[in-house]
C-alpha cells in the first residue's frame, strides 16, 4: 500500500533504512522513472513509499514522525520501559510493543 510521498529521493531513502532498522519492508516508487524523468519539473518527480505489509503502516507512520520531527542522529540509545528493547533516540515509540518513550527517562 502507498504510505506518502518523500519530498525527494534521498529523504525517501533515508526513511526506507529507518523502516528496515525497524523491521518494516517498504519500497521507494518513483512512477517518473521510467521515460519521462528529464521533461518534467524536478518537485514532481517526488517518490512514493509504498508497505509491502499495510498492518505495518501505524508504527511506519511514528518512525518517519519521529525521523522528521526527532532529535539529530548520534543521540543515546534508550530503553523500552516495557519490553527492554533499545531504541535509538529519533524513536519516540518502541517498534517493538508500541509503548511510548517516557520522557523523565534518561
Ligand atoms: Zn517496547
Amino acid at each position: 500500500m502507498k504510505l506518502m510521498l518523500a519530498p525527494n529521493t534521498v529523504t525517501g531513502q533515508h526513511w526506507v533504512n529507518l523502516l528496515a532498522v525497524a523491521g518494516i519492508h517498504c519500497e521507494l516508487h518513483n512512477r517518473y522513472l521510467n521515460g519521462a524523468l528529464g521533461e518534467i519539473p524536478a518537485e514532481q518527480c517526488a517518490p512514493e513509499l509504498w508497505l509491502v505489509d499495510e498492518r505495518d503502516e501505524a508504527i511506519a507512520r511514528k518512525v518517519i514522525e519521529a525521523a522528521v520531527h526527532g532529535p539529530p542522529a548520534g543521540s543515546p540509545l534508550w530503553r523500552c520501559a516495557h519490553c527492554g528493547e533499545m531504541l535509538e533516540a529519533q524513536f519516540t515509540v518502541c517498534w517493538q510493543c508500541g509503548t511510548a518513550r517516557d520522557p523523565l527517562d534518561d
